[in-house]
């Protein structure tokens, strides 16, 4: 069973499934147990979380061009946008939380956080620049 099969978007009433979609294909394949961790780090956060990446299927060019698809493909991650002193409050939340592996990524736009919870295949803890 796919995890959209049983994923009620009504549990996460800070998020929509439309902000979770792949930008490739449309598709989303959110994991629920990534997506309650994420209303509860949101929750103790308390401010809006702008996602700029959910779920990404394979063929998603950021993916295609890895050597392993990585943990969007599985529903298990979520990249956002924070500034200023919010990108280190929702670390620490995250952190709190139990995510255990972290990207950071600065660009002209901003910096993204990514929060993810893979851990087979993928190590963990982990934290890169991307
Ligand atoms: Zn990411």
């Amino acid at each position: 069973m796919r995890s959209t099969d049983v994923i009620d978007w009504a549990q996460y009433p800070n998020f929509n499934e439309q902000e979770f979609r792949c930008r490739h294909t449309g598709l989303c394949y959110m994991d629920a147990r990534f997506m309650t961790r994420l209303q509860a780090i949101r929750n103790a956060y308390g401010k809006p979380m702008i996602i700029t990446s959910g779920y990404r299927a394979k063929t998603h060019p950021v993916e295609a061009r890895k050597a392993a698809p990585g943990e969007h493909t599985l529903g298990l991650a979520a990249d956002i946008s924070v500034r200023g002193s919010d990108a280190f409050n929702l670390l620490k939340i995250a952190l709190a939380h139990g995510i255990m592996r972290i990207g950071v990524k600065q660009t002209g736009e901003g910096r993204f956080l990514h929060l993810g919870m893979a851990t087979s295949n993928f190590p963990s803890p982990m934290i890169w620049s991307y």
